[in-house]
Parts: structure tokens; C-alpha cells; sequence
């Protein structure tokens, strides 16, 4: 791993190492975790509506298969590295394995700015990515499903091109699709609310209540402004939220409703903050939410955004963490240290990969489930991780983050022990 020190990976590493270190597991019953199994490096040319033609590069990279074929999403994101797909592909062995799906980890990326894309480009580029990638994936073998920057119409385009392949139509190859397509009802909000769902959770822990509870988000794509949504809805005072534009901030509570209603407006494209109007609202700086006079703060947009230094100014108790890796290893541990409580994110985020379990189920059998029976399941798989992190916590007087990787461990490291992989 030596070309990875110092980068994200080797930050999950440690986090890894600590979990192993308290459950007292030699090196030799977790070694098959350290490495992906897999990484594939794509690169193609993509036509331009104007005619120019760029290569782009992507990546899928598979970590670990050992409680099922391997499950995550794909993100188109400009900054996407090898480095970051395999943190992000890690962090969904562990996320599944919490979570007690039958899935590994994957995660796939492509280095564009989608922005920059007509729609007739993002198909091409969709199209061209997904035919790359055709040798590992599968409905058996590895299922994507969308992340940053990719959604359900971009699952469509993947469905199809997979199908024209096969021959045969297969919307089982990914999750998050439309659901003309086979999508699963709930799966758009999943996320959003499974965030919502465990902010109750742990305020209740805490001998508090939702309701009047403080939060700021920071990011408003799909997982934070549907969290924001829900717990507005219950009586939380959202006071802060943002975007890559800038924040807004209101001290009695922002109209959410309005806010969403606002970034919906821009037709097909999120439109960005800087734009809403600006009455009784302060605008505040991009990540300022995340240092805001809240009870939660809610790290909705992308990872490593509190470091050590960041973790000095988080005002918030707790920290639900709604992206992916939003807190580093020393940022956690900054964080622990002022007795500010981290709700990790292979907890707080898998709401989205349990409905694309559901919608891959139900795929399978051809079946659809109502929007309550998928409802009624997610709570009762968020509500279970939620309690195996709690009581792990306590029994090894351990903080969230280590518990939930401990969960996590203890199942794959006793599947991989039963498969008895080259040992
Ligand atoms: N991209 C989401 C995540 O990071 C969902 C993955 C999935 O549904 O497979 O959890």
C-alpha cells in the first residue's frame, strides 16, 4: 500500500486498524480486506456535440466479494481518482456488510465535470462507460446503481446499453432506475430519509427530541435536501444549508419546502443557491453549515471535508454524516475528543444501497413492492444497524464510527473464514 499513504485510502486503513485492534483480530483474519480485489482503469474518446473529441478516463474498482457480488455506485465527478474509488469501494464492503446485505463493495467514477455535458453527451458518455466496463459487471457479479453527479435516467442509459448487449432486457444490472424501468418506489428518497431516520435515532439516545432540534446541511444534492425535507417536516429547525454556490442561513429556521421548490426550478438541472432569492435569509459561505450554532450538523456533499482543523470550529453535538467519508481519521478523532458524537456514514448513508437491495429483489421476481412495504423494511434494516453499532459501542465503551466498522468486520471476517478462501 505504500503509493497510498497520506491519501483517503489510508485514512480508511487506520479506521480499519482500530476496529480489528479492539475486537482483537491478528492482521492474517482481516489482510483480505487492505487491498481491493479488483480495479479496472478505462479510458475512451467522447465526441462533442461540436465535434471535438476528448479522452476521458473512469474506473470501477470491486473491493471485496465475500458476502456477495459487489454492490455501489457509480459518480461522474472532474476530481474522480483511483485513490477515491477505492476508498469509496471499501466504504461499501463495510456499508453492506453493517447493513447485512448480501453485496460486497464497488464503486464506480468517471473524471468529467457532468455540467459541462448536453444531455445528448451524457448519454454518450453513459453508453461508452457502461460498454468499458461490460467484462466485470452483472447482475450476479456487480450491480452499480447512481452517486454523485449520476441519477435514474443515467441508470436507464445503462440498463439499455447492457440489455443490447445481452440480448435480453436486464433491469436487475443496476438499481436507481427509473421506475418505468423497473425502479423501486422509495429508492429516490431512501437516503435522504434513512439520514433522517437515524438523526431521531440517536437524538432519542440522547434523551432528545427531534423537534426544535437545530441542523445545518451542507449540500443540497439528492441526500441532503430530501434529510433536510423530512426533518423539516418533523419539526427540526433547519438553519443553514448549501450548495457548491454558496450557503444560506436564516436563524429562526429556512423554508425548506421553498428552498427545494427553488433548486427543482432549474429544469433538469439543479439550480444553484446563489440564485434564490435573498429575503430573510444571510448568505453564508459553502461549508459555513458545517460550523453553524446547530444541535447536527448533516455533511451531505462529498468526502474529506472535516479535517483536524475543521473539527476545532464544529460548534454542532453531533455529526450525522450524510456523504460519504465527509470526516477524516483525524477529524474523527478531533471530533471525539471535544465529546461530539460522529454518526458514521456507512450508517447513516445506507439507506440508499438497502432500497437498491429491495429493487434488485424485486427485480428478480419480477415483483413490486408498495412504497409502504419498502418503507417498513428500511426502517426496520436501518433501525436493526443502528441498534447492533449502539450496543457494540457500549460493550466496548467505543465511540459510533469504530462500532459500526466492528459490526462490519465481525461479518466479513467470519464469512471470509467459512468460504476458507486459499487458506
Ligand atoms: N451510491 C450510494 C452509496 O454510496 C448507493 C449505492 C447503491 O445503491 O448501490 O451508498
Amino acid at each position: 500500500m505504500s503509493e497510498q499513504n497520506n491519501s483517503a485510502y489510508s485514512d480508511l486503513l487506520r479506521m480499519l486498524e482500530k476496529a480489528a485492534h479492539l475486537l482483537g483480530l491478528p492482521k492474517t483474519e482481516y489482510d483480505f480486506l487492505l487491498e481491493p480485489e479488483r480495479e479496472l482503469k478505462v479510458a475512451f474518446p467522447l465526441t462533442f456535440d461540436d465535434g471535438h473529441v476528448e479522452i476521458i478516463s473512469g474506473y470501477r474498482t470491486q473491493h471485496s466479494s465475500v458476502l456477495g457480488p459487489f454492490k455501489g455506485g457509480v459518480r461522474y465527478f472532474e476530481g474522480a481518482t483511483s485513490d477515491e474509488v477505492n476508498t469509496l469501494a471499501a466504504l461499501m464492503t463495510y456499508k453492506c456488510a453493517l447493513s447485512n446485505l448480501p453485496y460486497g463493495g464497488a464503486k464506480g467514477g468517471v473524471r468529467i465535470d457532468p455540467r459541462r455535458l448536453s444531455r445528448s453527451e451524457l448519454e454518450r458518455l453513459t453508453r461508452i462507460y457502461t460498454e468499458r466496463v461490460i467484462p466485470i459487471i452483472g447482475p450476479q457479479k456487480d450491480i452499480m446503481a447512481p452517486d454523485m453527479n449520476t441519477n435514474s435516467q443515467v441508470m436507464g442509459w445503462i440498463v439499455d446499453e447492457y440489455s443490447r448487449f445481452t440480448g435480453q432486457y436486464c433491469p436487475e444490472i443496476v438499481t436507481g432506475k427509473p421506475i418505468e424501468l423497473g425502479g423501486s418506489l422509495g429508492r429516490v428518497q431512501a437516503t435522504g430519509f434513512g439520514v433522517f431516520r437515524l438523526t431521531r435515532n440517536v437524538l432519542e439516545k440522547y434523551g432528545r427530541e427531534l423537534r426544535g432540534t437545530r441542523v445545518a446541511v451542507q449540500g443540497m444534492g439528492n441526500v441532503g435536501a430530501t434529510a433536510a425535507q423530512y426533518l423539516h417536516a418533523e419539526g427540526a429547525v433547519v438553519v443553514a444549508v448549501s450548495d457548491i454556490s454558496c450557503g444560506l442561513y436564516c436563524s429562526s429556521g429556512l423554508n425548506i419546502p421553498e428552498i427545494i421548490e427553488h433548486i427543482h426550478s432549474g429544469g433538469g438541472r439543479p439550480r444553484l443557491l446563489a440564485d434564490y432569492p435573498a429575503d430573510g435569509v444571510i448568505r453564508i459561505g459553502a461549508k459555513d453549515p458545517l460550523f453553524a450554532d446547530v444541535d447536527v450538523i448533516i455533511p451531505a456533499a462529498m468526502e474529506n471535508q472535516i479535517d483536524a482543523p475543521e473539527a476545532q470550529n464544529v460548534q454542532a453535538k453531533f455529526v450525522v454524516e450524510a456523504a460519504n467519508g465527509p470526516t477524516t481519521y483525524d477529524g474523527t478523532e478531533a471530533l471525539l475528543k471535544r465529546d461530539i458524537v460522529v454518526m458514521p456514514d456507512i450508517l447513516c448513508n445506507a439507506g440508499g444501497v438497502i432500497v437498491s437491495y429491495f429493487e434488485w429483489v424485486q427485480n428478480l421476481q419480477r415483483l413490486s413492492w408498495s412504497e409502504t412495504e419498502v418503507r417498513d423494511r428500511l426502517m426496520g434494516m436501518m433501525d436493526s444497524a443502528f441498534a447492533a453499532t449502539w450496543d457494540l459501542a457500549r460493550e466496548y465503551s467505543t465511540d459510533m464510527r469504530t462500532a459500526a466498522m466492528m459490526v462490519a468486520l465481525k461479518r466479513l471476517v467470519a464469512a471470509n473464514k467459512l468460504r476458507g478462501m486459499y487458506r
